[in-house]
């Protein structure tokens, strides 16, 4: 059970959807939009790299973006883009399937015209058939589940939870492959932990039918992140592509996946309104996804404040601007903007 305090945004809120990598939309320049409903996880898998879940030390906020604002925002940035040839990709830092309105999401998204694919990325413990059902009804396209091992127990050690059950997602896994939604099996290849387990994943994966219009595996490299949970060095992707093309030999199947497999390609994008080193004002409207964070709000962007062991909600402070790529904006206060909150807290 996640007790960590759900901060719920919503039109009224005012807090823009594109600025935030933690909820919202991130558009990276092409025709994939990350829709990002909700954070927060069941698992807390040993090898996160955003160090999610009920046991996380590091992130204590979570947040719930009310469905029709989310929309709002979606069709904008889809008319921005040039309003075709859309994939949305459900993504979430965290597990998406944990919005009450993912049904509905998917729904409202396949009504938007000029989305062509909506995709999903899960662990799929909160899957069950009916959902499945729904999510195919709904018009979902392609569902990337993670399945890191094919031993029981393994399976708990890397979800970091004695309740994931393996076979039922073996069994969830059977059942989208032979559902409308194409199924893709995507691993964490954590160095040491599940080496011999990729193998017999490959094998499931073309022994189930996945993958009839994607590639059926999308076997994703453990990184060791700065702000993760990292129980092993990561390899260097030299390592990675070498391991990859040995069992591409073995398999006769395609494990180095491209853009181009899944049809990326450059579109138009929202102007970033900030650049690099600059001074801003920001006004600080929640709590941030960490313990050291706040979320603010500047020229119509989400921002994260970092580097904040307290802060006020209302006040504005000067902060200056660390990093904007892909218009996911984050800033450090001034000193001064931090004593003038301590006074303030007093
Ligand atoms: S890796 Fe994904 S499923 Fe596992 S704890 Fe992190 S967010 Fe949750």
């Amino acid at each position: 059970m996640d007790k960590r305090p759900l901060f719920k945004i919503d039109r009224d809120s005012g807090i823009p959807l594109i600025g935030s990598i933690a909820f919202g939309l991130i558009d990276r320049g092409t025709n994939i939009i990350q829709v990002r409903p909700i954070t927060g996880c069941p698992l807390n898998c040993i090898f996160c790299s955003i160090d999610e879940g009920p046991n996380s030390r590091t992130r204590w906020a979570r947040y719930y973006v009310e469905l029709d604002y989310l929309l709002e925002w979606f069709k904008w940035l889809v008319k921005l883009k040039g309003g075709k040839g859309i994939e949305a990709h459900i993504d979430c830092a965290g597990e998406p399937t944990l919005y009450p309105e993912l049904v509905d999401l998917v729904q409202a998204l396949r009504e938007v015209k000029g989305v062509e694919v909506i995709s999903m990325q899960t662990h799929g413990t909160l899957l069950n058939e009916r959902k499945i059902d729904e999510l195919e009804d709904a018009g979902m396209s392609r569902i990337n589940l993670s399945i890191d091992s094919m031993d029981p127990d393994k399976a708990k050690l890397l979800s970091g939870s004695q309740s994931y059950d393996l076979s039922k997602i073996l069994g969830l896994a059977e059942y989208i492959a032979s559902s409308k939604i194409d199924l893709m099996i995507a691993p964490v290849w954590v160095p040491g932990y599940n080496d011999e387990d990729i193998p017999k994943i490959i094998e499931f994966a073309l022994k189930i039918g996945a993958g009839k219009k994607w590639p059926p595996l999308g076997i994703q490299k453990y990184e060791a992140h700065k702000r993760g949970r990292k129980p092993v060095k990561s390899w260097p992707y030299s390592l990675f592509y070498e391991k990859l093309r040995a069992l591409e030999r073995r398999y006769n199947v395609k494990l180095r996946i491209t853009k181009r497999d899944f049809n990326v390609h450059p579109l138009p994008t929202p102007p970033i309104p900030f650049e690099k080193g600059e001074a801003i004002k920001v006004k600080i409207v929640g709590p941030g996804w960490l313990y050291d964070e706040a979320l603010g709000v500047s020229r119509g962007r989400a921002v994260t404040l970092v580097g904040l062991p307290y802060f006020k909600e209302g006040i504005e402070v000067k902060a200056i601007v660390k990093s904007v790529k892909h218009n996911i904006i984050v800033a450090k206060p001034t000193e001064k903007s931090l004593m003038i909150i301590k006074e303030l807290l007093r």
